[in-house]
């Protein structure tokens, strides 16, 4: 048997048609480039995430960058996030010309530790964003109280956690703004590139409408500088569709990991997820750990389990980012995982079969594994 790790075939093939023929409807219209599709799909994502507006751009990298520059964060300004994150959120940090301030990971729930916060705030800090990895909410709580203690931005990368939820509160609606990618294997992905930025606040929504727009408030009158980070109406269509179906998806995606938790539980050497309290997890990945991990994969790989590695290299230890300094005494928890963790093959079509047969091969690798470390 061979377990993919991600299969988008199938999830576009039960919802084939009313895709066609919402692509039908972008072309009937010509409305490519922004449009009703994409100020339609605004207002149902803000609805969805329970905020007052959303505002969606070209990619989830660029969500980050516009919120950033929409809350006039720049050069001599510093952003705290967490080191064990996709690249793009410091990105995002480093192309609005601000410095990136990375916090460790907690050790349970590989988001970014409060304990560990206000150690990185100086005179310089405007904004945190702290990012939801894997489908899980980083503790917001005292993340706001930190924030608002200090005057600061909340800025959450919710890039893998559409649907998540925090105490009752979804992703993105807890911070001054949340962003979201739509890449097309996030839990709500597009055909192609696409983002979101969602707040509460009208002002912040005027000045990301305007930047993403060459700055203009109406046909060519240019109030600021800006960009072009317009949505394609193809994809705002698209993803209005795909919308009806996230919960749906994401419940299969938990249905999936309460299964591998099962069929997992007490093999020696392997940490399985752990689902932090009043957090609902949706799953983008399903993340464990275990030593001796390239050999681990291998045997998976060989047996036909196809897994990934989320992230290899912590941010601040990148080539990229080596000229900040940092060694890997800034962030334990992230260097010692990032040699550790794997992520098994999840999707919301994964089949019970193929996760029985992933714990199996899995099992065969723990016994081997036991006579090897002897
Ligand atoms: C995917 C992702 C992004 C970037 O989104 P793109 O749409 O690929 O630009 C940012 N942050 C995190 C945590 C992500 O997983």
């Amino acid at each position: 048997m061979n377990v993919p790790f991600l299969d988008l075939k199938k999830q576009y093939a039960p919802i084939r048609e009313e895709i066609m023929n919402s692509i039908g409807q972008v072309f009937d219209r010509a409305a490519f480039a922004g449009g009703p599709f994409v100020q339609s799909f605004e207002e149902n994502y803000a609805h969805f995430c329970g905020t007052d507006y959303a505002v969606a751009v070209n990619s989830g990298t660029t969500a980050l960058w516009l919120a950033l520059l929409a809350m006039d964060i720049g050069p001599g300004d510093e952003v705290i996030t967490s080191a064990n994150t996709f690249i793009a959120t410091a990105e995002a940090i480093s192309f609005a010309g601000a410095t990136p301030v990375f916090v460790d990971v907690d050790a349970l729930s590989y988001n970014l530790d409060p304990a560990r916060l206000e150690e990185a705030i100086t005179p310089r800090t405007r904004a945190i964003i702290p990012v939801h990895l894997f489908g899980q909410m980083a503790d917001m709580d005292p993340i706001m109280d930190i924030a608002r203690k200090h005057g600061l931005q909340v800025i959450e990368d919710a890039s893998q956690a559409h649907g998540a939820e925090y105490k009752g509160r979804k992703a993105g609606s807890i911070g001054h703004a949340g962003c979201f990618s739509f890449y097309p294997g996030k839990n709500l992905g597009a055909a192609g590139e696409g983002g979101a930025i969602v707040t509460n606040d009208a002002n912040l929504v005027k000045r990301m409408q305007m930047i993403r727009d060459h700055g203009q408030s109406r046909k060519y009158h240019h109030d600021v500088v800006g960009w072009n980070a317009r949505m394609d109406g193809l994809q705002g269509a698209i993803l209005n569709v795909k919308l009806h179906y996230l919960e749906q998806w994401n419940t299969a995606r938990r249905r999936n990991a309460r299964l591998y938790n099962e069929l997992l539980d007490n093999l020696p050497g392997i940490q399985l997820p752990v689902e932090m309290d009043e957090c609902k997890h949706v799953y983008h990945l399903y993340v464990i750990r275990t030593e001796r991990r390239d050999d681990f994969m291998k045997f998976l790989a060989e047996n036909g389990v196809n897994c990934g590695i989320h992230y290899p290299v912590p941010v601040p230890a990148t080539d990229a980012y080596r000229f900040l300094d940092y060694t890997g005494d800034h962030f334990p928890v992230s260097e010692k995982y990032a040699g550790e963790i794997v992520s098994l093959p999840m999707f919301s079509e994964l089949t019970a079969e193929q996760i029985e047969h992933s714990a199996a091969v899995i099992k065969q690798w723990v016994s081997k594994n036991e006579e090897v470390m002897v």
